[in-house]
């Protein structure tokens, strides 16, 4: 059961992640988590330096699309910013929004889509289940929906034991 919340690769910020390793690790399309990922959860829109990512990902030729438990006009703005689709009201840990983006995309090999997200209850793992790869960045603000203030209590005790069986893989992604 643990081995569900177990990212495969951490690291601080998306921005830390080059195409030369998403290229190294066969990752050919990326399913991105929304907020605290990409923008913090109470932002209209994402820092220069996180549209400056984006742009680097797109033009070295690899795929995203963003998948939120969010939705409606807000979300809109920060796909048109992004120039991205997107898969809303994801309901991220179950599937069915990871299967949506998947099939959005006609995602046929999973081996070459990596999640990229800031929890471990949902995105890590809703990844799992459907065994993708998923790398787990640091929470951009410490401001949050109540609900996932609650979850986080339970995903630090996880994250205890995963770290004290040395399951949790060291940051870093250069
Ligand atoms: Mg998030």
């Amino acid at each position: 059961m643990l081995h569900l919340f177990c990212p495969d690769f951490r690291c601080e910020n998306i921005t830390d992640i080059s195409p030369e390793w998403l290229r190294a690790n066969k990752v050919k399309t990326i399913i991105l988590d929304v907020d605290n990922t990409l923008l913090p959860w109470d932002a209209s829109a994402p820092t220069s330096a996180h549209l400056a990512w984006i742009k680097k990902i797109k033009s070295a030729g690899l795929r995203l699309i963003l998948l939120s438990n969010n939705g409606g006009k807000r979300l809109k703005n920060i796909c048109s910013l992004v120039e991205l689709p997107a898969v809303s009201w994801a309901a991220k840990p179950l599937p069915l929004g990871f299967k949506r983006a998947l099939h959005g995309l006609k995602i046929k090999e999973r081996g070459e889509v990596l999640v990229i997200g800031d929890q471990l209850i949902t995105d890590v793992l809703g990844a799992k289940k459907l065994g993708l790869k998923v790398l787990l960045v640091e929470s951009l603000s410490k401001k949050e929906f109540i609900i996932t203030r609650l979850t986080r209590k339970i995903e630090r005790v996880v994250i205890n034991k995963l770290a004290k069986k040395g399951l949790m893989p060291k940051g870093g992604t250069k």
